[in-house]
């Protein structure tokens, strides 16, 4: 399976400083070996996508949707409008929908159902909070957050999903989980991918929580790591650059 960076950029950059970052990010030298992707907040989406023009890299994504195709839903954005800009992705159920606007598992699910009718993939966040992985309950949340948005899903094609294990406290903490503890997590999602879908289902688990230059080598050689979500340090396209060369050997 090939490995996958995200850059999620969260509620930075207009359409301005994106057209800015996404010229400079391809003055880069990325590694052949690794998909690179970029979700952008949506004013910012056909900024970034002129600034790409046709070339592949970085793939486009968004960092949220509605499950439905148009109608009286004022303010959304459904997966129709974001595939008109070629997105090849999406982030759904990121920890910071979930806990400031009340996404439910429910409603993550029906996100990413909607995105593959659409033909995009849905990059699924998951994770814990630091009170639930105290309590002893990492696994179960985890778990039970996997199988939820996974419902009704394919897993496999152009769409298959990506999961992404970001703990809730490790992100924007600048304290990662250990990769040793992401390793156990990631474990138990391939479990439920296995029973899901069969072996041979091709479904990167990504982590993401606080990853930066000097921790993505490590991340990226855990077996059962496929990849990351990248947040604060991927603001500065050259420093996401370098991220990226990191993240490959040589
Ligand atoms: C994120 O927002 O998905 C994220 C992982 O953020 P950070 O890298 O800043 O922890």
């Amino acid at each position: 399976m090939r490995k996958f960076i995200i850059a999620n950029w969260k509620m930075h950059y207009g359409p301005i400083k994106a057209g800015a970052w996404i010229r400079a990010f391809r003055r880069e030298r990325l590694p052949k070996d690794l998909d690179i992707g970029v979700a952008v907040p949506h004013v910012s989406l056909a900024a970034a996508r002129a600034s790409l023009g046709r070339a592949g890299v970085p793939l486009l994504g968004g960092q949220n949707t509605f499950w439905m195709a148009e109608g009286a839903f004022t303010g959304e954005t459904s997966p129709a409008m974001l595939k008109e800009f070629g997105l090849d992705f999406c982030l759904v159920g990121h920890s910071e929908r979930r806990i400031h606007l009340g996404e439910t598992d429910e409603m993550v699910n029906k996100k990413a159902i909607a995105l593959q009718k659409a033909g995009m993939r849905p990059v699924i966040c998951v994770g814990e909070t630091e009170l639930q992985r105290k309590k002893g309950e990492t696994l179960k949340v985890v778990r039970a957050q996997v199988t939820a948005a996974l419902s009704g899903l394919k897993g496999d094609g152009a769409v298959v999903p990506v999961i992404a294990y970001e703990p809730v406290w490790a992100i924007g903490t600048g304290k990662p989980c250990t990769s040793q503890d992401a390793k156990v997590v990631h474990e138990a999602i391939r479990e439920i991918l296995v029973k899901k879908f069969g072996k041979a289902m091709e479904v990167p688990i990504i982590y993401g929580g606080s990853v930066d230059l000097r921790n993505i080598a490590e991340f990226m050689s855990t077996t059962g790591i496929d990849g990351a979500l990248v947040g604060g340090a991927s603001l500065d396209p050259r420093g996401f650059g370098l991220l990226c060369r990191a993240a490959v050997p040589a």
